[in-house]
């Protein structure tokens, strides 16, 4: 690309690393990033930090600003993408306005799902995505939440707010966090919630709202919120006739240069379906890590060099109150647990391979890079995608042998 105009929809953390990857091989050309939200870049992992008080708003911020000043840089924020002309190469903004691209790199994440709850049009339900939901959970002097999903949005949620002395209940159809986490450890989870303060209702299939309830089968809870955090989907709903594929999930089908189906569209982040490291299958991988990879992989190849994306890989880790649980790669196959004191590690292998680990507890004695290099059979793969995840995390989670303080 020589002195085309690039817009970029989406002002998170693949857009973000997209334009630092295109500055920082000195290309100066032209951006316009159009953002339907009004704020700055910020980061989406540090917000229950803010809800719990224990960082400013303005700390959500600092990592965006290394963009700013850059009279090459266009932002337009506050202003939604309704359509996307891809024969005239064109985005239709909400105002009426329409903007020429010559490249085009589509980063618009996802948003909340929030299902067909009976009750649900009756009540103020608050879901947490944006720095808006955020401002709105944190401004309430809340007396008890109930929290609807068990994923780390939820979990997460429940601790800052029970750090804060709240009541909260995280109400769950099967287990804490079951995409990321084996049964045992999510059991462990589970437990440690409990003794922390949260109450934990698993089992959950037909629930209802009230104003002022949440109505189980069990029993009706007394709650002045709830919170939505079943998932996300991406969105991608502006670009219906676009011609860009759409995939099972609801996100952009993109090759593994990031390209959609139209010459010249790049999308990247939580917004795709991308090929799975293992498999090759299109999944969505909605994670920080892999939303920085995709975007340096996109604009690397917006800039006309080959890059090729490895394949999203499945990761997360969280601080359970002051426990550290992390996993990477597959959770299936033969497992194989070693206990620690205060833990234990399990490894999966799969014809011999290994494909996945995970790790509850604190590693007092070595901490956690260092335990992943000593394992000898853990392939590269494995181990970079674990040390990335360190790495490209906007406030690392708990590196190695740092925690925050308790409350
Ligand atoms: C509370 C919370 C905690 C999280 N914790 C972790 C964690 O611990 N580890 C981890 O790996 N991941 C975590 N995540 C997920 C992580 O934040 C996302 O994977 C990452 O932010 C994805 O970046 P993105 O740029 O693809 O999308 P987003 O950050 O969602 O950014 C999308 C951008 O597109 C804009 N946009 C959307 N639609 C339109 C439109 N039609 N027109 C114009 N603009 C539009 C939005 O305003 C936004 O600027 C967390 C997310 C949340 C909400």
């Amino acid at each position: 690309m020589s002195g085309e105009h690039l817009v970029i929809i989406g002002n998170g953390g693949t857009a973000v690393s997209a334009v630092r990857t295109l500055r920082a091989s000195g290309w100066r050309g032209e951006i316009t990033i159009i953002s339907r939200e009004p704020f700055a870049h910020y980061s989406p992992i540090l917000l229950p930090y803010y809800i719990e008080g224990r960082i400013e708003e303005s700390a959500l911020f600092h990592r965006g600003e290394v963009l700013v000043p850059d009279p090459r840089i266009q932002f337009i924020r506050g202003t939604a993408v309704i359509g996307v002309d891809t024969t005239g190469n064109s985005v239709m903004l909400e105002d009426g306005t329409d903007i020429h691209y010559d490249v085009l790199l589509i980063a618009t994440g996802a948003s909340p799902i929030v299902p067909a709850i009976p009750g649900h049009d009756n009540v103020d339900a608050l879901v947490l995505r944006t720095l808006a939901d955020a401002r709105r959970i944190r401004d309430r002097d809340l007396r008890h939440t109930a929290i609807i999903g068990t994923g780390p949005v939820a979990v997460e949620l429940g601790i800052a707010l029970a750090r804060q002395g709240k009541k909260v209940t995280l109400i769950g159809r099967s287990r804490v966090m079951r995409r990321i986490f084996s049964p045992a450890v999510a059991a462990r989870i589970a437990a440690i919630l409990t003794d922390n303060g949260v109450e934990v209702m698993l089992g959950q299939r037909d629930i209802a709202l009230e104003p002022g309830w949440v109505v189980t089968v069990e029993r009706a809870i007394d709650c002045d919120a709830v919170v939505i955090a079943t998932g996300v989907r991406p969105n991608t709903d502006f670009l219906v006739d676009s011609g860009i594929t759409i995939g099972d999930k609801g996100g952009i089908i993109v090759d593994s240069r990031m390209r959609t189906a139209v010459s010249g569209v790049y999308a990247a982040g939580d917004c795709v379906q991308a090929p799975d490291y293992l498999t090759g299958a299109p999944i969505i991988n909605a994670i920080w890590p892999e939303a920085v990879e995709q975007g340096r992989i996109a604009a690397l190849n917006i800039l006309g060099m080959d890059a090729v994306y490895r394949g999203g890989i499945p990761r997360n880790v969280i601080n359970i109150f002051d426990v550290p649980v992390l996993s990477v790669g597959y959770l299936s196959g033969d497992a194989k647990r070693e206990e620690f004191p205060g833990g234990w590690i399990t490894t999966y292998t799969h014809e011999g391979q290994v494909i996945g680990m995970e790790i509850i507890g604190e590693l007092h004695q070595h901490g956690y890079l260092p335990t992943l290099y000593k394992h000898a059979s853990y392939p590269d793969w494995l181990r970079e995608a674990a040390v990335g995840m360190f790495l490209s995390s906007p406030e690392p989670r708990y590196p190695p042998r740092v925690r925050y303080s308790r409350r």
